[in-house]
């Protein structure tokens, strides 16, 4: 397959081709170590002079295959499977900034990444600086410092779905000397391809869209290849100077464009050992090669959901990047023209004299078809109150001040039939008022 196939061809195709007799569909390699012809040849490997397979903790040909597809579909030049998204957002970062180093990184973004950079980052001695991602470039600007190694952000945000724009941030960055890495999560490659607009690396969970049925928790990074580590060699060391570890190899030397890939693969993963099993990989193989079916499903009914509750008198207000409405409503348009994904947040308005918050967790508990849950992006089409689940410790006013409104529901729409959701919504908010 050639990258000049149009983005389903790649979902069904990219990353394994059988040969005669072969099986059709990625087989699952479910091994822990391959055979080598001798012992000169396994020396070879460790040194990383010659290419193979020897432990399934560092590589396995399945997940390679899979994260072909994905390099495929975003337009890069590696990819690699972690065992999860938050590992994925891990590696990305720790490749190329270790303790001394500094991040500047988008506010809006998913709650165990905001951990992950702004609690065990700076345990590890990675200091973080979060930004509002709409204010001017001149602000964002200032949170620059000397050892910053990369900028962060959310292509859309999950869950408050804002829209990065990603030209601002990538200039940002590359004035910079420090690449973009941006989390594609939700708009998976079929609705965007950062690449194209001057991101650098981009992440994935796999667990959401791309696995599209709930069945396996795992993750993706994909390298374009553009970003010139040489160029910045003072501020990407482990990628530019000799490692120790694998006796003297310069990364940027020995593989070129692979680089990055390769460092994390024969450091990280070889230390740190979070792969994505085989099994696993299988599962979003097979997901991969019907994304862009379920994509535009997804967007149409999320977008039909999304202008009923915006002109029903129970709602409050809808945040959805595709209705006029929206904040982010230009910025869709821009790098979402297709639809961004599945995913909205609304707020109810109570009767009155009802406490709204009261109201909505009573709503959500006369719903039928849609369940209360904590994932998204799937499926099956799921809501979250926060202010009733994840954040029901929290006061109204200590909720406003983390952002989320009392009343903020995060619906996450599948793939049933949109009058079917729309009327469980319906006979839900009845039943609620007359409680
Ligand atoms: C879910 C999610 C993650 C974390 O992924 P896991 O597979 O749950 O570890 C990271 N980023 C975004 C945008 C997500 O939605």
């Amino acid at each position: 397959m050639t990258k000049k196939n149009s983005v389903g061809t790649l979902c069904v195709h990219a990353g394994y081709a059988s040969g005669k007799g072969q099986p059709r569909q990625i087989p699952i390699i479910q091994s822990t170590t391959f055979k080598y012809e001798n012992s000169e040849q396994m020396a070879r490997l460790f040194d990383l002079e010659e290419s193979g397979y020897f432990y399934t903790r560092l590589q396995n040909p399945t997940n390679d295959m899979v994260a072909a597809r994905i390099a495929a579909l975003e337009g890069g030049v590696a990819a690699m499977l972690t065992s999860s998204g938050q590992a994925a957002n891990f590696f990305a970062c720790f490749n190329i900034c270790e303790a001394g180093g500094h991040i500047v990184s988008a506010t809006s973004i998913y709650g165990g990444t905001f951990n992950l950079l702004g609690t065990t980052f700076k345990k590890m001695g990675i200091e973080v600086t979060f930004v509002d991602q709409n204010a001017p470039a001149e602000e964002i600007e200032k949170a620059f410092r000397p050892n910053t190694k990369l900028v962060f952000g959310e292509v859309l945000s999950n869950p408050g779905v804002m829209v990065l724009d990603i030209e601002k941030f990538a200039r940002l960055a590359h004035d910079h000397g420090v690449p973009l890495i941006v989390d594609n999560t939700f708009p998976t490659p079929v609705n965007c391809r950062p690449f194209e607009w001057g991101a650098d690396i981009v992440t994935h969970s796999t667990t959401k869209y791309m696995d599209g049925q709930g069945v396996h928790v795992g993750g993706a990074i994909v390298d374009s290849g553009n970003f010139d580590w040489d160029a910045h060699s003072d501020k990407f060391p482990g990628l530019t100077t000799p490692d120790e570890s694998y006796h003297g190899t310069i990364f940027t030397k020995s593989f070129g464009k692979l680089a990055y890939i390769t460092k994390a693969t024969t450091t990280l993963m070889r230390d740190l050992g979070c792969i994505q099993s085989p099994q696993n990989a299988f599962y979003l193989g097979l997901g991969l090669q019907t994304l862009h079916v379920r994509m535009p499903r997804h967007c149409s009914s999320a977008l039909e959901v999304a202008r009923q509750l915006e002109s029903s008198p129970d709602v409050a207000w809808v945040n959805y990047p595709e209705l006029e409405s929206s904040p982010d409503h230009a910025l869709q348009q821009k790098y979402l023209p297709d639809g961004s994904c599945g995913v909205m947040c609304f707020g109810l308005k109570a009767p009155k004299g009802v406490n709204v918050r009261e109201f909505t967790s009573v709503f959500m508990d006369k719903l039928k078809l849609i369940t209360i849950e904590t994932h998204v992006a799937d499926c099956y089409t799921c809501m979250l109150h926060p202010a009733s689940h994840t954040h029901r410790q929290m006061s109204d006013e200590q909720l406003r001040e983390a952002g989320v409104a009392p009343e903020l529901i995060r619906l996450s729409i599948g793939l049933e039939d949109p009058a079917d959701i729309l009327a469980d919504i319906r006979q839900a908010l009845e039943a609620a008022r007359q409680k």
